[in-house]
């Protein structure tokens, strides 16, 4: 996808801070950190969202979530952390390339939704 953010970082074409990068995958430092460690974990190939993955994709999307959670424990949140897909605009996704959050640090963060 030649118009896609994290396609340009795939490619080398915009610059990110990489913690983890492999055929298939590539975990990175998210620009507007929420918390100490934010990282995010991103396919290779193009998907949109978590709603337009596929049987094909199910391989990659527990590596996402397996390396993902070694690089936050890498990275520091060495007592646990949140996972975060935003999917679509009622998931207020703003970048349309699959992406998995992994948010934490020394503090306990806040509750996830406010009731
Ligand atoms: P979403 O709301 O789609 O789940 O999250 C998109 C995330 O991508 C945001 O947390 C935002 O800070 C991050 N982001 C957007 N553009 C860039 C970029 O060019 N580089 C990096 N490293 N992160 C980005
Ligand atoms: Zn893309």
């Amino acid at each position: 996808m030649s118009d896609c953010i994290f396609c340009k970082i795939v490619n080398g074409d915009i610059p990110s801070s990489k913690v983890f990068e492999d055929d298939d995958i590539l975990v990175f430092k998210d620009i507007n950190p929420v918390a100490p460690v934010h990282l995010l974990a991103i396919p290779k190939k193009h998907i949109a969202s978590l709603a337009e993955a596929t049987p094909e994709d199910n391989a990659v999307m527990g590596k996402l979530l397996q390396v993902g959670s070694q690089m936050a424990i890498e990275q520091g949140c060495t007592d646990g952390f949140r996972t975060l897909i935003n999917t679509g605009r009622v998931g207020r996704q703003e970048v349309y390339h699959l992406h998995v959050h992994f948010v934490g640090g020394p503090e306990v963060l806040p509750p996830m939704l406010k009731r």
